[in-house]
């Protein structure tokens, strides 16, 4: 076998908390690989539609938004960690500005929505693209910097050695100081397990998260894992297909077979799911043309402007199933959607292991049992960022 290769950091994962690592890290000067399992664009993060949140409102506040992170999680995420997130959101969308991401703006400030959970309109959204726009935004200044790619290659060996770390990435041996883990959650692979359907892509499949624990890292709530209120239940085109929260946020409900609203279709994630799951289980639900669970989503309900604006996807992936969400109401399940817990880490992204580190959906206790949406994209970009700039110092 050739030579090991040698860098200061190497990043494994290619979603937004990847990129954010390796381009923050290459920015501090430290000579950086990203390895990947896939092509540079498979991962869930630009999948992720509904937005990114930052207390950026005229009446909102970090210590707000984090109070809602804390009552969301039901008071199990770590604060430390939800501080930083909170109070790092500004300059994280500043950050992605200047990479170029363009958020929807409207009457010369963000357009901002309100999402389950929140005592505040904090959502900022590109369209209901919001993760295809920042990938795509990192993926540019990482192949405009030095960062050394590495697609089609997974991580499958992790060893400390006398510098730092010894890994195996697909067909290359690659030495570095320092490692970034990012590479996601493991939904995909649960769902086929429980024979579910999951919005995440197939490389979900958690095997990064077992070669740490199997290094000696410690994990958080791996048990937790979130149902994404909103699945798409029918037409069988759109079966998996996440939508967006946002179409709550501008006014769509939840209703069950006689019509009736349930819940409060803004709550937290956890009780939205757990109301359809119950309604369901009484005999309230209705069947879809496949025989699958379902309650109503009554799109209807949402402003023409909104929806073109806000949910233009959403809008034209229904329409071309058939189905147009301004005419009638959505076929709607919860489906498993994000891992909450994770690899320890500190502020700094680092695992309870020197000089591995870990930031994004992989790493855990920044949203405790239950996240709130809108703030794993957030986590990514604070996260990758720090974990990046920590890294990159520490070779
Ligand atoms: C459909 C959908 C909609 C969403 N909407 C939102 C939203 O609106 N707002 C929000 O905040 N969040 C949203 N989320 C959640 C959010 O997008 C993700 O949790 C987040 O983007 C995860 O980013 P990540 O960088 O940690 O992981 P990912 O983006 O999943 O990237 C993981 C990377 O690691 C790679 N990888 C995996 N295994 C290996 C291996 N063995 N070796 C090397 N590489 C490996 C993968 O190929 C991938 O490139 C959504 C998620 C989905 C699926």
């Amino acid at each position: 076998m050739a030579e090991a290769l040698s860098f200061d950091v190497l990043v494994i994962g290619s979603g937004a908390s990847g990129l954010a690592a390796a381009v923050s890290a290459e920015r501090a000067g430290a000579r950086v690989a990203l390895a990947t399992k896939g092509s540079i664009q498979s991962c869930n993060s630009a999948k992720a539609q509904g937005g990114i949140q930052a207390a950026l409102g005229e009446d909102d506040s970090p210590e707000q938004h984090a109070e809602d992170v804390w009552r969301s999680s039901h008071e199990t995420a770590d604060r430390r960690l939800v501080e930083v997130l909170t109070s790092e959101a500004p300059s994280a969308i500043a950050w992605l500005e200047e990479l170029g991401v363009e958020f929807t703006r409207e009457n010369g400030g963000y357009r901002l929505a309100r999402c389950g959970g929140a005592t505040q309109k904090r959502l900022l959204q590109v369209g209901d693209r919001t993760g295809h726009a920042i990938t795509a935004a990192l993926r540019d200044a990482a192949e405009g910097g030095s960062v050394t790619l590495f697609p089609r290659s997974p991580l499958v060996e992790l060893e400390r050695n006398e510098n730092g770390w010894h890994t195996r990435c697909g067909e290359h041996r690659i030495d570095a100081s320092t490692v970034i883990l990012a590479a996601g959650g493991r939904c995909y692979a649960e769902a086929e397990r429980r024979g579910e359907l999951s919005t995440n892509h197939p490389g979900a499949t958690g095997e990064v998260t077992r070669i740490a624990l199997d290094a000696g890292a410690e994990a958080r709530d791996l048990d937790a894992l979130q149902y994404h209120p909103n699945g798409g239940a029918w037409p069988e085109t759109m079966q998996g297909y996440s939508i967006p929260e946002t179409t709550r946020a501008y006014g769509a409900v939840l209703l069950n077979a006689d019509g009736e609203e349930f819940t409060d279709s803004l709550g937290p994630r956890d009780v939205v799911s757990q109301a359809i799951f119950d309604e369901v289980a009484k005999g309230k639900g209705v069947e879809t043309e496949d025989g699958r669970p379902a309650v109503y989503l009554d799109t209807t309900r949402i402003d023409p402007h909104d929806a073109e604006l806000s949910l233009p996807y959403m809008l034209r992936r229904y329409r071309a199933g058939g189905i147009d969400p301004l005419e009638e109401k959505l076929l709607t399940y919860p489906v498993l959607h994000y891992q909450n817990g994770g690899l320890v880490i500190d502020e700094h992204g680092e695992t309870t292991l020197e000089g591995l580190y870990a930031c994004g959906e992989i790493a855990g206790g920044t949203h405790g049992r239950n996240r709130m949406m809108g703030n794993s994209l957030l986590e990514c970009v604070v996260f990758g960022r720090r974990a990046g700039r920590a890294a990159a110092a520490r070779h």
